[in-house]
């Protein structure tokens, strides 16, 4: 088994399901007594969400490739960014280390196709869903892209950062978010922010959704253990 490197803390509550599932995964895979191979640098993430609220990227990229050096040279030989919207600097990680970056926008483009969409939904920070490199990344597989519109985009954006990363997980919110999803009728939708899935799962909703922390961890144990 060879040994994934996480980058945590965007938020720490998604995190610890990253290190729940990829644990299970290889109990379910391995039996007995085996867990996961893990390396991970969990950073401080009101440093990180100040920096993205001022827009100042660069302080986001800096304080990522920092950490991700660190899982580099703890051991980690693949790198698993555990956010979505980190994925905006995904490229100068990549370029700052030499382990292989598995990337969960490709990751999940993977599933949309398999599961035969060419048109998804994506909910996620305001960031996400309303800057390009998301749905950019998902049209070099073909795919594209649909939000919710503006008020829906605020109110997800808000149950994030007011809720999810804080640990705050609310009916009333789960329902809010399942009508934003069904209001979409799209056959496939993203959670495109790795705590939503915290709160939301296929049975609250009509169509398929894709939910990033869980794929990422699958493509992680692939990689780990093929
Ligand atoms: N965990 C979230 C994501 O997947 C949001 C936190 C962040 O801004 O990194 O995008």
């Amino acid at each position: 088994m060879r040994t994934i490197g996480l980058l945590g803390g965007m938020s720490w509550e998604s995190s610890a399901h990253y290190y729940r599932l990829l644990n299970e995964g290889v109990r379910d895979r391995l039996g007995g007594l085996h867990s996961a191979r893990v390396v991970m640098h969990s950073v401080d993430f009101a440093e990180l969400e100040s920096a993205m609220r001022a827009d100042d990227w660069e302080t986001v990229a800096d304080h990522m490739v920092r950490a991700a050096r660190s899982v580099e040279a703890g051991g980690g030989e693949c790198l698993l960014i555990g956010t979505n919207t980190g994925h905006k600097v995904a490229d100068r990680i990549a370029d700052a280390i030499a382990i292989p970056v598995i990337h969960l926008i490709d990751v999940i483009a993977d599933e949309a196709l398999r599961l035969g969409l060419d048109r998804v939904g994506l909910l996620g920070t305001s960031y996400t869903m309303e800057q390009s490199f998301y749905r950019d990344r998902l049209a070099t597989h073909g795919l594209r892209t649909v939000v919710p519109d503006q008020a829906g985009r605020e109110e997800v954006n808000r149950i994030i950062f007011e809720e999810l990363v804080r640990g705050v997980f609310r009916a009333e919110s789960r329902s809010r978010l399942a009508e934003i999803v069904d209001e979409m009728q799209l056959g496939g939708v993203i959670l495109g922010c790795t705590e939503l899935e915290l709160l939301l799962d296929d049975d609250d909703v009509a169509c398929h959704l894709l939910p990033s922390t869980r794929l990422h961890v699958q493509a992680g144990l692939e990689w780990a253990l093929h």
